[in-house]
């Protein structure tokens, strides 16, 4: 049986354009007649909450997307992640880094470094750099030795992107294991085949790749589905008004309705002026999807909604 996912972080309750990448993930995987998994992506201590999971599992039942089996925490699995780092080091592929954002910051803005790329400071510390680094006491980031390889990635939307892998870190200087490493480690332990997510984390995908090919896991299939915008064009959050379910129920948007109203943005039939995901399964196919981003209007953030 194969397998999807939706892996929220509890940070908040989930916003329209969760929601929406929620629905295409489920329909994507229930259209296949694939599992669904729910996965709390919860390693960020600062932000996540238990309070915030139980809202998201309201609001993603409210709306009709069901999972399968029990929904996993990252935070309870740190042993297959710790197992994952082990791997790599043995095969000598990473190092630790002790520069602080601002030193990478500085030393990136060298003509030499490619942008958004960490600029290789800790990459060749000799023994005495390493012992007077060990001595300050802080505690240092592990990162993956790359080797800048131009990754290539099929999406099935987006068909081919490539980007160069850098040196990026895979757990930080306070311990959490880093997004881009669980996250693969995860997939591949859920056996998960195909992974839809929105398309602000395409650009990462390329990293997931490497990281795959060098832990010696299958690489899923992957589907990055456009993001939902604010009117200024902004990538939609809460403080752009009435954006969760929540918010909308106290409009007066029944779950039918905002059902409806995602499922058209995603360019499906959408006659009804409420229907339910299980209604759409032979309605959905992935050539209806829209590459553009869905733009609300500020009448969508602040009223009922009518047609999208
Ligand atoms: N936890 C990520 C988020 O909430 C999603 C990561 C993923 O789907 O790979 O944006």
């Amino acid at each position: 049986m194969s397998r999807g996912r939706f892996a929220p972080s509890p940070t908040g309750r989930l916003h329209v354009g969760n929601l929406r990448t929620a629905m295409a993930a489920w329909l994507f995987a229930r259209s296949a007649g694939s599992e669904f998994l729910l996965r709390f992506e919860d390693l960020d201590h600062a932000t996540a909450r238990r309070e915030h999971e139980d809202d998201q599992r309201r609001d993603l039942e409210v709306l009709g997307l069901h999972w399968d089996g029990v929904p996993v925490r990252q935070s309870e699995r740190l042993e297959r992640y710790e197992d994952a780092l082990a791997d790599l080091t043995r095969k000598g592929l990473t190092y630790r880094c002790w520069c602080s954002r601002r030193e990478i910051r500085e030393a990136a803005s060298a003509p030499h470094v490619p942008s958004g790329q960490y600029p290789g400071t800790c990459r060749h510390l000799t023994a005495g750099q390493i012992a007077g680094r060990e001595a300050s006491g802080k505690p240092p980031a592990l990162r993956l030795r790359a080797e800048a390889p131009d990754v290539e990635i099929v999406d099935r939307l987006h068909g081919s992107h490539r980007e160069v892998v850098d040196d990026l870190v895979l757990r930080r200087g306070d311990g959490t294991p880093a997004y881009n490493l669980v996250v693969v480690v995860d997939d591949d332990a859920q056996a998960v085949e195909e992974v839809v997510r929105a398309d602000d984390l395409l650009s990462s995908t390329p990293r997931h790749a490497h990281l795959c090919d060098l832990l010696g896991l299958p690489r899923p299939s992957w589907v990055h589905v456009p993001l939902v915008l604010a009117p200024d064009g902004e990538r939609l959050a809460k403080r752009h008004g009435s954006v969760t379910l929540l918010d909308r129920e106290l409009l007066g948007d029944t779950p039918g309705r905002v059902v409806a109203v995602l499922a058209a943005s995603l360019g499906l039939d959408v006659p009804e002026a409420e229907v339910m995901p299980h209604e759409l399964l032979d309605r959905f196919s992935d050539d209806r999807l829209s590459l553009a981003p869905w733009t609300l209007s500020p009448v969508d953030l602040q009223t009922r909604w009518r047609r999208p």
